[in-house]
């Protein structure tokens, strides 16, 4: 029975309530606590018995949920259901890939499918809250937790995190397979010092703006009704105390109504910032900045009904943050009677079928040496199949996986044996325990198959726990002795097809040449294998294209496609490399560019790169108008054709520079991109139409500036896409 009947009027149910809560029921409701493993423990009970809770973390089975809410419902004395949060990342039990794998599909439907099997799954536990999408535009693979972010482009994290919102959500949150979605980590988590994870953050406010910000607002629009404040403080001070980013840009600026939840004891971590002095001081900062819950820190529970009596928090502030509680748990559907029950529910078939095409689409083939692949069946008899990651369900579904079930995961091994009925003789070693280990003593027995058989197929990479939160590197080689192993197995001789599952960009530079062909995978989940393995033999054409620059050396970092030109930009013929330098060279030889001396400038692997089965051309690049004038769109359409033998699917990539303007703007910046499927010799006309919004910029005061002048607008298959075109803005 719920206590409140449900108002269908939203503001008089929940003003209703509020009127009626004691000092500790509100604040009962800012409260989040992570579920202890025996679920349901005497405190909780007693606890949510009281309203001293109003939402729970980590509580995945679905009685002790069921039992926590009927607590809270009929136990309570205002009855009000709680929020049951969870990591719900990429996927659920069944595992797509992780999301830096994801955005390499650029497959906006895709993405929203993945995120709403998702939400199936984690709704029938009773979860009615994700901590996703994770929207933090990163430019460093050394931080662990690139693998769970949409990569090193605004627009790009935008329209997939957008796409992560509609599918959590779907357009009626009331629904009850919906769940809530949280955008993450607000703001700047990406940036963090030299790619270590709860580091500093220094970013300027035109970078904040035009880099940072943006998948937060797309996430926003597209109905994203919880964010999170992030760990890193933000040009010294914390998000979770930040009045400017919560209040003025989110809520003022944006018109975010939604609720603010802390990290995991973000809160009491304003001491260890230096910002608070204890935690009643850093109770006071996060209520004043506005989080509307304290996860995990206890602070509030301990703390803020205290600052309230001693008048140093006034509780009309602590009325206005429950009712943005409250409001979501409305808009949830959390009041209404009777209990969520699940309408439908996806099989288990039809999740492996999208956790498939996710991990085809999300290949990125990166090298593909006199059209080694895809291999012909007929002319294949033999495969060794070496390496640490070739048969491990579990690595392969990568980081944040605490629901995923690794018996659904299908390795690359599994799926090429079952090709045996085709004739295919398959040997397996795996030479190497896991990716760290030094240990050559298997070696040996990998290179007795690797001279018997026709092809090796070399499956490495990372292990899931190289990546993630706190899981951070240095030097982003492959680890361990793969690269000694694959060095040894080049000397048999044999065409070698490297596939990498990572939860980063790698640096390949040391193996790049001694392979024939590279699949990059990312940790591609539960059926990263029978993607690859439709892959390698053709039945499936890789589409996936780069969603972050893969630099050729460590030292290159931050490396992106979306820079600025500088004053000194650096040019084929003006670079100068260490080994071209002649003895007692004068210092002015060497020129006066934007370089380094020991390493090529361009990356190994540009933004927006991918190859195919089949070529793509693009020509006929037109403007409707060559002139757009302020408030209009600018109609853009080319012409993309399939110049090669097979059907496939390209990403086509619209890049725009403006070419002089107030503050110095990226060389190139991605605007839009669509998916584009070909048969041989088919040409297709395509269509982008630009805002002219779009072309608007912040300036370093936080100003939104639109301004006249000329652009240059580039169409093709990556961020060094050549077939271009100028226009003029007039505002
Ligand atoms: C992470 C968040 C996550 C939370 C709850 C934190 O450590 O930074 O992204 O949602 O834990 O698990």
């Amino acid at each position: 029975m719920l206590k409140y009947e449900r108002k269908t009027d939203k503001s008089n149910h929940i003003k209703a309530l509020v009127s009626d809560m004691t000092l500790s029921e509100k604040i009962g409701q800012m409260v989040q606590v992570n579920s202890s493993e025996s679920g349901v423990t005497e405190k909780l009970r007693r606890q949510l018995q009281a309203g001293k809770i109003g939402s729970v973390l980590n509580e995945v089975e679905p009685e002790a949920v069921e039992e926590m809410q009927r607590i809270a419902r009929e136990e309570s004395r205002l009855g009000i259901p709680l929020l049951i949060g969870r990591d719900v990342i990429h996927g659920f039990n069944t595992i797509f890939p992780i999301p830096l794998g994801q955005a390499a599909t650029w497959n906006r439907e895709l993405v929203e499918k993945g995120a709403r099997y998702a939400a199936e799954e984690a709704s029938l536990c009773g979860i009615n809250w994700t901590f996703a999408p994770m929207l933090d535009v990163s430019r460093d693979p050394r931080w662990g937790r690139i693998a769970e972010c949409l990569g090193e482009d605004p627009i790009l994290t935008s329209e997939l995190g957008a796409a992560m919102v509609r599918g959590f959500q779907t357009d009626k949150l009331e629904r009850p397979d919906a769940i809530l979605s949280c955008a993450k980590h607000f703001a700047g988590y990406g940036a963090t010092e030299s790619g270590r994870d709860y580091n500093s953050a220094n970013i300027p406010q035109v970078e904040l703006r035009n880099t940072f910000f943006p998948p937060f607002l797309a996430a926003i629009a597209a109905g994203s009704r919880s964010v999170m404040t992030s760990f890193s403080d933000l040009n010294g001070v914390p998000p979770t105390a930040n009045g400017w980013l919560l209040r003025q840009v989110l809520r003022e600026e944006w018109n975010f109504t939604g609720l603010v939840v802390s990290d995991w004891e973000s809160i009491n971590e304003l001491i260890n910032h230096g910002v608070a002095a204890d935690e009643k001081q850093a109770t006071l900062m996060a209520t004043m900045a506005g989080v509307n819950m304290d996860m995990e820190s206890n602070a509030y529970a301990k703390c803020l009904e205290g600052l309230v009596v001693n008048e140093l928090v006034d509780e009309e502030l602590i009325d206005e943050l429950v009712v943005e509680i409250l409001n979501v748990k409305f808009d949830l559907g959390l009041f209404n009677e009777p209990q969520k029950t699940i309408v439908s529910v996806p099989s288990l078939e039809s999740k492996l079928e999208l956790a498939k095409q996710l991990a085809l689409e999300s290949v990125v083939l990166l090298k593909n040496d006199q059209e080694l692949l895809p291999l012909d069946s007929e002319a294949t008899d033999s495969i060794a199949v070496i390496g640490p990651l070739a048969d491990d369900g579990y690595e392969q579904m990568g980081t944040w996986v605490f629901d995923g079930d690794a018996k659904r995961s299908q390795t690359v091994l599994e799926a090429l044996l079952k090709r045996k009925g085709f004739g295919l003789d398959v040997q397996y070693v795996q030479a190497l325990k896991t990716t760290r280990t030094h240990d050559q003593s298997g070696f040996e027995n990998a290179l007795n198959i690797a001279r018997k058989c026709d092809i090796v197929l070399l499956v490495m990479g990372e292990e899931s726990i190289l990546s993630g939160e706190a899981h951070c590197r240095a030097d982003i080689q492959l680890p361990g002795a793969q690269e000694a192993l694959i060095e040894a197995v080049s000397a048999c001789g044999k065409p070698i097809i490297l596939v990498v599952m990572a939860g980063r960009p790698l640096v390949l530079k040391a193996i790049v040449d001694k392979v024939d062909a590279i699949f990059f995978a990312w940790h591609p989940g539960s059926m990263g294998g029978p993607a690859i393995v439709d892959l390698l033999f053709g039945n499936a054409t890789p589409s996936g294209k780069l969603p972050v620059t893969f630099p050729r050396s460590i030292g290159q970092v931050p490396i992106y496609y979306g820079h600025r030109n500088t004053g000194r930009p650096v040019s084929e013929d003006t670079v100068m490399l260490i080994d071209d330098i002649e003895p007692r060279a004068p210092q002015t030889s060497i020129g006066n560019r934007s370089f380094h001396l020991d390493v090529d400038p361009t990356p190994l692997f540009d933004f927006g790169y991918g190859l195919s089965y089949t070529r793509f051309e693009y020509s006929e690049l037109r403007l409707e108008r060559y002139q757009l004038v302020a408030g209009e769109h600018l109609e853009v359409e080319v012409s993309v054709s399939n110049v090669g033998s097979r059907t496939g699917e390209e990403i086509a990539q619209l890049y725009v520079r403006d070419l002089v303007a107030s503050v110095a703007r990226p060389v190139r910046e991605l605007k839009d991109f669509c998916r584009v499927r070909l048969t041989p010799g088919e040409e297709k006309r395509i269509h982008f139409s630009l805002p002219s919004s779009s072309l608007a910029f912040y300036d370093g005061d936080g100003v939104s500036r639109l301004e006249s002048g000329n652009f240059r607008l580039w169409v093709g298959g990556s961020s060094l896409a050549d077939l271009s075109i100028e226009f003029e803005l007039v505002v």
